[in-house]
């Protein structure tokens, strides 16, 4: 089933409804500043919103100092990519969204 017609059983607000259309035609990865988030509004917590109900996915992005974020270490003349395990920690890293088809 779509994810609109799926939206539509679950009879979700009209602010889920923005958002999670705002996701759609971003059509990939979206921080919530890409839906018209800015700082204190409802777009972080509306998309989280969105993830419980099954209607779209999410990433962290880790800060720079976390430790359970992406790292890329010098090895042998070559720089080689280390993704640690993704874990559940505080660090003040942003989101990002996609919309679950
Ligand atoms: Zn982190």
């Amino acid at each position: 089933m779509p994810v609109l017609a799926r939206a539509s059983l679950l009879r979700i607000s009209d602010r889920q409804q923005e958002v999670l259309r705002s996701l759609i035609d971003l059509d990939g990865w979206a921080r919530p500043m890409d839906v018209g988030g800015r700082d204190q509004s409802h777009h972080s917590r509306t998309l989280m919103q969105l993830v419980g109900l099954q209607l779209a996915e999410t990433m962290k992005l880790h800060a720079i100092y976390c430790p359970f974020g992406t790292h890329y270490i010098h090895e042998n003349g070559k720089i080689k990519r280390v993704r640690k395990p993704i874990k559940l920690c505080r660090c003040k890293g942003s989101r990002k969204f996609r919309v679950l088809p």
